[in-house]
């Protein structure tokens, strides 16, 4: 079922991301997690995607596996960085015969790290992608979206100017970078709102159990990292004492969200079930029936 009429009807929606995992081993580990995340009842899962297409099978196996052997609405990513538009439309043909009806459709970043494709791709932007993905007629479309801006764009300005070209050419809806400062994401929220975007914005919510690791990604994607909360996970007595406060830190946040009238949240797993399920837990919010009670 597609994303954009789950997300209508539901009174809350969950999801997770998982990545295709690299051995028999972590596929296993990832399955055990899959098992333990699945009675939550998420409304999609989402698998990344090797930007360059040099990975694309993990993807799809994963993809498949995902659908065949378990109740979840999978959803692959999807770049276009350096790959040509018809090797992009033979993976969007091959994703409707396996009944996929949703795909998160990114630019991907090139692998020099610079802002250029190969000269062969024909698609530059993700908005670019979004199209071609629409022109389907059989898939909701996502993207992505960035509470404190894209880290290439001039300004918070021309990243929603780019952010609005993309949900104008098909996207149903979007998901947000990780944040750790509320303030961004209201702030985008609001921003979206009088720029005439419509379609619901999901936030991205990364559970930080290890700071080192979070520090990395999110010095990567641009993510201002509150300085308190890094000083109290690095002068915590304990790895399990800091992986508490990282716990307490994101259930405070889907807290808040929920209290200001969020009814979306995507959690970035890193293929494991433990943290989510503890803030699932935490936030009460593990399934639709009791969510709906409190709405
Ligand atoms: P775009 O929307 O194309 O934007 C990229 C930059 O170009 C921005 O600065 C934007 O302002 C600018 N821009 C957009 N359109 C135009 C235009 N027409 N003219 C000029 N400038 C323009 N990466 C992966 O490799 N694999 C994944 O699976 C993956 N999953 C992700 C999931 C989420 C939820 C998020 C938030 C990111 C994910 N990424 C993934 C990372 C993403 O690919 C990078 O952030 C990439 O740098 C930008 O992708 P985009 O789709 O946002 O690009």
């Amino acid at each position: 079922m597609k994303i954009k009429e789950l997300i209508a009807r539901q009174r809350r929606s969950i999801s997770f991301e998982f990545f295709p995992p690299k051995s028999k081993e972590d596929e296993d580990r990832l399955f055990e997690a899959i098992a333990r995340l699945e009675p939550f009842e998420p409304t999609f899962v989402s698998v990344t995607y090797g930007a360059g297409g040099g990975t694309t099978k993990n993807t799809r196996q994963l993809i498949k596996r995902i659908k065949e052997e378990t109740s979840l609405t999978p959803m692959p990513h999807l770049t276009c960085v350096d790959q040509s538009e018809e090797e992009l439309s033979d993976i969007l043909r091959d994703y409707l015969e396996l009944g996929i009806e949703n795909i998160l459709a990114l630019r991907g970043d090139p692998p020099s790290g610079t802002a250029k494709s190969a000269p062969e791709a024909s698609l530059c932007h993700a908005q670019d992608l979004v199209q071609l993905a629409a022109s389907f007629n059989g898939f909701s479309v996502g993207v992505a979206v960035y509470p404190e801006g894209h880290p290439e764009a001039p300004s918070l300005e021309a990243d929603l100017f780019y952010t609005k070209q993309k949900i104008d050419a098909g996207a149903d809806f979007a998901i947000t970078q990780m944040f750790f400062a509320y303030r961004f994401f209201y702030d985008l929220v609001d921003r979206a709102e009088r720029a005439g975007i419509r379609v619901p914005i999901i936030p991205g919510i990364m559970p930080v159990t290890d700071i080192g690791r979070i520090k990395r990604f999110s010095q990567m994607c641009g993510a201002t990292l509150p300085a308190s909360l890094v000083r109290r996970m690095e002068s915590a007595a304990s790895p399990e004492e800091a992986r508490r406060i990282g716990i307490d830190f994101a259930t405070r946040q889907c807290e808040d969200l929920w209290r200001n009238g969020v009814r979306y949240f995507h959690f970035y797993t890193l293929n494991r079930s433990q943290a989510v399920t503890e803030i699932l837990r935490n936030l009460d919010l593990e399934r639709p029936a009791r969510l709906a009670s409190r709405a």
